[in-house]
């Protein structure tokens, strides 16, 4: 094991890796997907799942292949196996104890000392070749498509928190996280739903309905985690991020993305502008959506007519707090939403002309100012 640790520690802080954490169905699958239209992003989906769903359970890939089988993902794992010389299931132990286990979450949070971390009784040197493989990774996908920055949707914070540890304490990557929120009450009408096992359609388990006042605490904990993981990283490489917006105005968020990454937003604004549809790519884990050939950003406003005001009421008791902390009001803002602005990416009617696209452009340029 020592020998193949050393082989990864000479190159700095590379890749750089956009981690988009949150609760589930928050969008960022969608999120993910469009943020990958820009020609030197990959998405790449959940990435702590492709070892275990893909690599070792062969899940479908949203290309349309199961993953053993899909050629990108057959030559990111070799690619990824010469790196390391380990093997998925050694690789998928590590990441279990590092990303599940309730207790490494706790150390982390306490301490973001590397020798202070360990996962069993053989010492720290778990959790480095836990870091090592996860960036062997990422390093694994950009090498195969050339692409410089890979999206993980992974959204699990535990998983943030020790991609920040391998930033800020070990030099392996360049991380850029985003907190994406969903309103407390459109995340609990999204887990009111139950969806049957359906493998081709990206439904691989039988996903039960679960409670209101449940759903409102695993979104209070899980934003406020998100929270302290943000605090541990360098703030202007931590972007916070509410779906509502980015699905009603899809245009200003993505510029203020492309100059959080410091890049050119111009690929995105293409994509929003053309109407063309959204480029397939290889997405293992994550929402069903994924498995569609053409997404469309939909402003969440379902749960407003679906959930009780009991159930509301009982969301907003809960959670409104840290809600009202994000922008959210009781009264909510999405009534508001013009039509015209949720918008079918792939459709025919995003931005209704390039005259309105090069005012907002403008309009932001001087708010950059
Ligand atoms: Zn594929």
């Amino acid at each position: 094991m020592e020998s193949r640790n050393n082989s990864l520690g000479t190159f700095g802080r590379y890749p750089r890796v956009i981690f988009i954490m949150g609760t589930g169905r928050s969008g960022s699958t969608v999120l993910d997907l469009f943020l990958g239209q820009h020609p030197i992003i990959q998405s790449a989906g959940e990435l702590c799942n492709v070892v275990k769903s893909g690599w070792i359970g062969g899940e479908f890939c949203s290309c349309g292949e199961r993953v053993p089988a899909c050629p990108f993902w057959m030559e990111v794992r070799k690619r990824w196996e010469d790196l390391t010389g380990a093997t998925p299931e050694e690789y998928e132990r590590l990441r279990f104890l590092v990303e599940q286990r309730r207790s490494t979450l706790w150390t982390m949070l306490r301490s973001d000392r590397l020798e202070n971390l360990s996962l069993s009784e053989k010492g720290p040197g778990e959790f480095l070749a836990y870091a090592q493989w996860t960036v062997a990774l990422y390093r694994a996908i950009t090498e195969v498509n050339g692409k410089s920055i890979i999206v993980d949707s992974s959204k699990n914070p535990a998983r943030g928190l020790a991609l920040a540890m391998m930033d800020q304490r070990m030099d392996l990557i360049d991380l850029y996280l985003i907190q994406l929120v969903r309103d407390v009450r459109g995340f609990v009408w999204s887990q009111r739903k139950s969806f049957r096992r359906d493998e081709r359609a990206g439904v691989a388990h039988d996903l039960a309905p679960r409670p209101v006042w449940k759903s409102a605490l695993v979104w209070l904990f899980v934003n406020s985690i998100c929270e302290k993981v943000r605090a541990r990283h360098e703030q202007l490489r931590t972007l916070f991020l509410r779906y509502e917006d980015f699905a009603s105005d899809t245009l200003q968020e993505a510029l203020k993305i492309a100059s959080f990454l410091d890049i050119s937003p111009e690929p995105w604004l293409d994509v929003l502008a053309a109407k063309r549809p959204l480029e397939n790519s290889h997405v293992v884990a994550g929402n069903r959506v994924r498995m569609q050939r053409q997404i469309t950003i939909r402003p969440d406003t379902e749960w407003q007519s679906r959930l009780t005001g009991f159930e509301k009421a009982l969301c907003w008791l809960l959670a409104g707090w840290k809600a009202h902390q994000y922008g959210y009001a009781w009264r909510s803002q999405t009534d508001a939403v013009d039509p015209v602005e949720g918008h079918n990416l792939a459709g025919p009617h995003y931005i209704r002309s390039r005259q309105s696209l090069a005012d907002k452009v403008a309009d932001f340029g001087k708010i950059e100012e």
